[in-house]
């Protein structure tokens, strides 16, 4: 009987004779890479906020503009969610990274600044928060080299790590982002901890990410837009964080929080981040720091042992 050969256009990068097959063990956290971290860390948690403000609802219908609530929902992140998380930060003596979409940045470059005024990473994160579902390499290239256009004018901001909005990246993003010298990606799923992308030669270092440890499918909710209604408690998400954390640090991994400061940012969600924060740090052995700490460590360290 014939064997009906695979559609590799369905696997993109694969030949279809089993000599591409993703390399597992690049993949995989294991003890030896708790043994890996700095210091005495066996783990990390990097702390990370997309600064979406409106772009992230503009980019899916710019008729949303004129929805002036809806509008104010969102601004709640850059005018009171972003101050308060920097004040917590600061109590602590942590850097994060803040992922900024160009329009953001535009429309808030006090923001922006105040960001960098405390010492955080700031990412790119698209122009208007951009879907790259369907984009061609025109649009994409166009959305990358808009985001680098405002971040570099309003506050001459070259970011070194990239994160797809809405984490959909395409199979090109990567290439793209080493040839525009970027030095990291945080928007791919399949790792516990960061890996070299393979069809980059080691320039762009993957951060992994997982929808679990993302707060908008805790907290967000607008009618008719997202969410269904029901809201978590900010206690019960934090609990449910820790519990994915430990089990991260268990294997010797990074737990990469992804929060939006018109989520986070309200009172009682921040208030459970301090309570996170103090959990974390009072791990001896877990690395709490910002994305591009990880990757300079893994580039100068383990990537070069190779
Ligand atoms: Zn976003």
């Amino acid at each position: 009987m014939a064997t009906k050969s695979r559609d590799t256009s369905l696997f993109p990068g694969d030949a279809g004779d089993g000599t591409e097959s993703p390399a597992q063990a690049d993949r995989q956290a294991s003890s030896a890479d708790a043994g890996a971290w700095p210091g005495a860390n066996t783990g990390a948690v990097a702390l990370t906020f997309d600064v979406d403000a409106r772009s992230v609802m503009l980019a899916a219908d710019p008729s949303r503009a004129s929805r002036a609530s809806l509008m104010s929902h969102q601004d709640y992140g850059p005018l009171v969610g972003v101050p308060r998380l920097l004040a917590l930060l600061r109590d602590y003596g942590l850097r994060a990274t803040f992922f900024v979409p160009g329009a953001t940045a535009e429309h808030y470059p006090a923001v922006l600044a105040a960001i960098l005024e405390g010492g955080h990473e700031v990412g790119h994160h698209g122009y208007l928060h951009e879907s790259l579902v369907g984009a061609d390499e025109r649009a994409e290239r166009d959305y990358l080299e808009r985001g680098l256009d405002a971040l570099d004018r309003i506050a001459g901001v070259r970011p070194s790590g990239y994160r797809a909005p809405w984490w959909e990246a395409t199979a090109r993003t990567r290439p793209l982002l080493a040839g525009y010298e970027f030095a990291y990606d945080s928007s791919f799923f399949d790792a516990d901890a960061p890996y070299p992308a393979p069809e980059c030669s080691g320039q762009i270092v993957e951060v992994p990410v997982c929808w679990a440890l993302d707060d908008w499918e805790r907290y967000a909710f607008w009618p008719g837009i997202t969410g269904d209604g029901r809201i978590d408690r900010p206690s019960a998400v934090v609990a449910a964080w820790w519990e994915e954390i430990q089990a991260i640090h268990a294997i010797g991994g990074i737990a990469v929080l992804t929060m939006h400061p018109f989520l986070s940012g309200r009172p009682a969600r921040a208030a459970a981040l301090r309570d996170l924060i103090e959990r974390c740090l009072a791990t001896p052995d877990l690395w709490v720091t910002a994305l591009d700490e990880v990757v300079h460590w893994y580039r100068d360290g383990k990537l070069r042992k190779g």
